[in-house]
């Protein structure tokens, strides 16, 4: 079990040379500090040493088999899923499989989503080359990979340090550096960068956080799977009105991992 430090930031100082170095890189909180003004998301294609002919005409046939008669039709979101290289995320034995439509176990208990439904959720935020988003649940960081080809400043919260360490050596691998990650329990958001202009958590709660509430813009959407462990969550989408409350839009049936809590 990971400890976690009040506040959840740097988790220093074993093994600190190389995850300062690992973190800083990939935008997480501390170097981070930098402007946010700057945190553009790079939108070059990765390093051609990681990508190859055959992993784009996969991505292609994804999108094109899956993604698109999924329902998808936001450009945006469509040339992200093209562009985003899903096999970067997914363990090394595995990467043969991250072009089909399916989640793939990332361990620690956990997976990377379906690509189909990374790409619907991503849709469902309606989100523009401007917004600030929120992730809870980094996993693997692709689903923030593809939030900052969609959108201006990502950060993303995760509960389980190593799996917080491989995303952050991933997204810096596939060029995603300005991604901000933080280590906690991301019931709490991310106050400090707050307000965000849409969230998206990729565990499921049994009800919706307040502080993630607190944290959304007026008419902010949150894209959240909400139910019991081990049962069908509800997927919905709710907009934040001015008075404070949400409005729900839509829901789906999913099944997401259940939300861990931090010790008190
Ligand atoms: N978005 C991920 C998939 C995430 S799976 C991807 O693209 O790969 C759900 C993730 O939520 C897991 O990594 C799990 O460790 C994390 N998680 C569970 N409870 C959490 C919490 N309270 N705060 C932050 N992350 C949490």
């Amino acid at each position: 079990m990971c400890t976690l430090t009040p506040g959840n930031l740097f988790l220093l100082p074993c093994s600190a040379a190389c995850l300062a170095l690992l973190f800083a890189a990939a935008g997480v909180e501390g170097r981070a500090a930098a402007s946010p003004a700057t945190n553009r998301p790079m939108k070059s294609p990765p390093p051609a040493s990681l990508d190859s002919e055959d992993f784009r005409r996969a991505r292609d046939a994804l999108v094109d088999r899956e993604v698109i008669p999924a329902g998808v039709k936001d450009p945006a979101v469509l040339a992200a899923m093209r562009r985003v290289p899903r096999h970067v995320f997914v363990p090394e034995p595995l990467r043969r499989e991250a072009y089909a439509d399916h989640p793939l176990p990332i361990g620690h208990g956990q997976t990377i989503s379906q690509p189909s439904l990374v790409a619907l959720m991503t849709e469902m935020l309606g989100l523009s080359p401007r917004s600030r988003v929120l992730e809870i649940g980094t996993g693997s960081g692709y689903q923030a990979a593809v939030l900052a080809e969609v959108a201006g400043d990502v950060y993303s919260v995760e509960i389980v340090r190593p799996l917080a360490e491989t995303a952050a050596a991933a997204l810096l691998r596939a060029g995603y550096e300005r991604v901000r990650l933080r280590i906690g329990d991301g019931w709490q958001g991310w106050p400090e960068a707050a307000p965000f202009d849409a969230i998206i958590v990729t565990c499921a709660p049994e009800e919706v956080p307040a502080p993630l509430i607190a944290q959304l813009r007026e008419g902010g959407r949150l894209c959240i799977p909400v139910g019991p462990a081990g049962a069908t969550q509800e997927l919905r989408l709710l907009v934040k009105r001015a008075d404070g409350t949400l409005e729900r839009k839509a829901s789906h049936p999913v099944r997401f991992v259940p939300m861990k809590r931090a010790a008190p």
